[in-house]
């Protein structure tokens, strides 16, 4: 089986069966962000435990419209940071991010992004990268909103 193949095989897969979907409670943020070039839309929450260098993203839950590129993406995305120390899953997002914006010409770490190397054949496509970047601009945005605030978990009591 050829690369590409292979690639569009894992996206496909999680596009069929997404990974954590589904909005969860607790959480600290929650954020919508749009994608307007494609029309892809993803409504995401953060919970994350602890402060500074203790803080760790302990679930990450969601709700995407769209294409299979985004909606996969934000499959895995929420696998690459669930359950990890917060500073390490933001190293993983900078690790996505190069992927996505060398247009092809860097290689995937598959130790670092797992199923993630999949998107390295979208990063040949610059309309596409937006799609595949959108749930991580989300969880980024929403994770630093939720450390912006004393960590109180909304609930159904507290909302
Ligand atoms: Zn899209």
């Amino acid at each position: 089986m050829d690369l590409d193949a292979l690639y569009q095989e894992i996206i496909l897969d999680h596009y069929k069966n997404p990974h954590h979907k589904g909005l969860r409670e607790p959480y600290e943020a929650e954020v919508h962000h749009v994608n307007p070039t494609c029309g892809d839309e993803v409504t995401l929450r953060v919970h994350v435990s602890g402060a500074g260098e203790d803080a760790v993203v302990e679930d990450v839950s969601y709700d995407a419209e769209g294409c299979s590129i985004s909606q996969a993406a934000a499959s895995v995305m929420t696998d690459l940071v669930i359950g990890k120390p917060l500073a390490e899953a933001m190293s993983v997002h900078e690790t996505f991010l190069a992927l996505m914006q060398g247009r092809g010409a860097v290689e995937p770490d598959e130790d670092v992004l797992e199923d993630g190397i999949a998107f390295a054949g979208v990063a040949k496509f610059p309309a596409r990268v937006k799609c595949a970047l959108l749930s991580w601009m989300a969880w980024k945005d929403a994770t630093s909103q939720a450390l912006d605030q004393t960590a109180t978990p909304v609930t159904e009591e507290t909302r």
